[in-house]
């Protein structure tokens, strides 16, 4: 078994989430079997209970796990299927270490970060390597070197290193290497400061990632070689990418990467095959077409808040030859009305969300696009924005509501899940994971899934209040995917317009470069038809 650790110097949001997946598309591509984890230095058991803009987006596993972005990015850029034992955080580590205290497994001992700690971290990695049956694991660190929560991580991996012996492990270090424009000059500085950080702690990177705005010169990379003490070859230049980050990949292959660390680990493998992966690259980098589509949300400043939705534009339209012109609006801003914000778009797309700010917004999108014949995609809470705009407007409930939303509403068409009622803990208690949905024949679901049944991920407390399914039923909502034993609603559309379609689930968890989601490929079909 091999092990590749990815640290971060300098600043956070140099993208380590990204080159490790990348360098996993890399290594998968050669034939090898790639596994990921993701360690966060925070205190959360999981980042379930906070907030986009604290965190970006929570990824949900197929057994529920609210996961880190990142994993997002693991998934998409590679085969590999990942569990809640793929993301391990501090809050869990000392969750694990105290528990065991309190049970008595340490008795009669001081208990320390090191080595109880420390221990139970590496135990992870060694768990992770054992379950998947990889060849490798890449490990990312979350946080940036010099941070102080994160040294318990990195002294796990200093003495992870000693145990499973250097010719298995490297460290993959990815760095700032920032234009100062006064000097007109590359610095090599700040990434020479955290690669001293990290050799206090008894780490030596083998392998320099340098995020970069200009091609790293002879001379920079001479500095950076020798203060650093990596091989020339092994300082790695990745420059901002213009277009997708699906390039990334390919720009660390040219840069010779995945063959450097096949043979820091002395791994005997072919090179990849990336014709596919570069086909899929020039359909996004040279479109055919462009549509106009409106995502109506919450947190669309952050670019990260809604990740897997984008990503998830991105491969439909790619299978489309066509580019999506993201129209961002914030839903609060269409409480006053939409006209003038959504006259101009091919499609609305309503993601998931929490709490009552912006609701309204979202429930006067959802009319208009259905109105007006609009495609529609709601996912989650775009599932229920949609229904409650449909009970008030098409069956006269005008005060109808989610309890989340109004608690006394007359008309909860959305209401908590019977398993929800009894808890008050908020982590990961929501319905989470995979689920089966059985599909309706004779749908439009069902065309698009070419199937009668779809595994799903989850993340909700609430769902469709079933009393008012024959109402709603006679007026042309059609609920085409419930859960099997019929209970719940999982996937609503509506009869007499192109598209609309929204679930209860998230199929933006699911939707991969070569593959996209059926309901998002329709859903950009629709979109180009809509326009045309
Ligand atoms: N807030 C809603 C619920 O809990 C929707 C959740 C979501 O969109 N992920 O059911």
């Amino acid at each position: 078994m091999k092990y590749i650790f990815v640290t971060g110097g300098v600043v956070s949001s140099l993208g380590k989430g990204l080159a490790a997946a990348s360098l996993g598309t890399l290594l998968e591509l050669r034939g090898l079997r790639v596994i990921f984890q993701k360690f966060d230095p925070y205190l959360n058991v999981d980042p379930g209970t906070m907030n986009p803009f604290q965190h970006g987006e929570v990824y949900v596993l197929n057994d529920g796990a609210e996961t880190d972005l990142d994993l997002g990015h693991y998934e998409r850029f590679t085969n590999c299927v990942l569990s809640r034992h793929n993301n391990l955080t501090s809050g869990q580590v000392y969750e694990s270490v105290i528990l065991k205290e309190r049970r008595g497994d340490y008795l009669g001992k001081t208990v320390q970060v090191i080595p109880h700690v420390t221990d139970q971290i590496k135990a992870r990695i060694r768990e992770v390597a054992d379950e998947s049956k990889a060849d490798l694991v890449i490990t990312e660190i979350g946080g940036t070197t010099g941070d102080i929560e994160g040294l318990p991580f990195l002294e796990a991996i200093r003495q992870f290193i000693l145990e499973a012996g250097p010719e298995n492990v490297i460290n993959m270090h990815v760095t700032l290497v920032p234009f100062i424009k006064a000097a007109g000059e590359l610095k090599t500085k700040p990434t020479q400061q955290s690669i001293a950080k990290l050799r206090e702690i008894g780490i030596q990177p083998q392998v320099l990632i340098c995020r970069t705005e200009l091609p790293l010169d002879a001379e920079t990379r001479q500095k950076l070689s020798m203060f650093c003490s990596v091989s020339p070859k092994a300082v790695i230049e990745a420059r901002d990418v213009r277009d997708t980050i699906y390039e990334v990949p390919l720009m660390l292959h040219e840069e010779g990467l995945d063959q450097l660390v096949c043979d820091l680990l002395h791994l005997d493998c072919p090179t990849p095959d990336l014709t596919q992966w570069r086909k899929f690259v020039d359909r996004i980098v040279n479109p055919k077409k462009q549509v106009k589509i409106a995502v109506v949300g919450k947190y669309i400043d952050l670019q990260d808040a809604y990740k897997s939705i984008y990503e998830s534009l991105t491969h439909a339209a790619a299978s489309q030859d066509c580019r999506i012109d993201l129209k961002l609006i914030d839903a609060e801003a269409l409480e006053g009305g939409v006209d003038g914000q959504l006259k101009d778009v091919a499609g609305v797309l309503i993601p998931g969300g929490f709490g009552e700010r912006g609701v309204e917004g979202k429930i006067k999108a959802a009319r208009f696009a259905r109105v007006n014949k609009v495609p529609y995609l709601g996912l989650c809470l775009g599932m229920q924005v949609a229904t409650i705009e449909f009970a008030r407007d098409v069956l006269g409930l005008e005060q109808a509501n989610s309890t989340e939303f109004d608690k006394s509403t007359p008309d909860p068409v959305i209401s908590l899940l019977e398993e929800q009622r009894g808890v008050t803990n908020k982590g990961a208690s929501m319905r989470l994971g995979t689920w089966p949905t059985k599909i309706a024949p004779g749908t439009k679901a069902e065309s698009l899934y070419g199937s009668n049944e779809a595994l799903e991920r989850h993340r909700h407390r609430y769902e469709f209040n079933m009393k008012y399914r024959d109402q709603m039923k006679e007026k042309g909502f059609t609920i085409s995917g419930t859960s099997p034993d019929g209970a719940l609603a999982e996937l609503i559309e509506l009869k007499d317009h192109p598209y609309f379609l929204a679930c209860q689930y998230h199929p933006e968890f699911q939707s991969r470069p070569n593959k996209p989601h059926p309901l998002f490929k329709g859903f950009v079909q629709a979109c180009l038809a809509h326009q045309s």
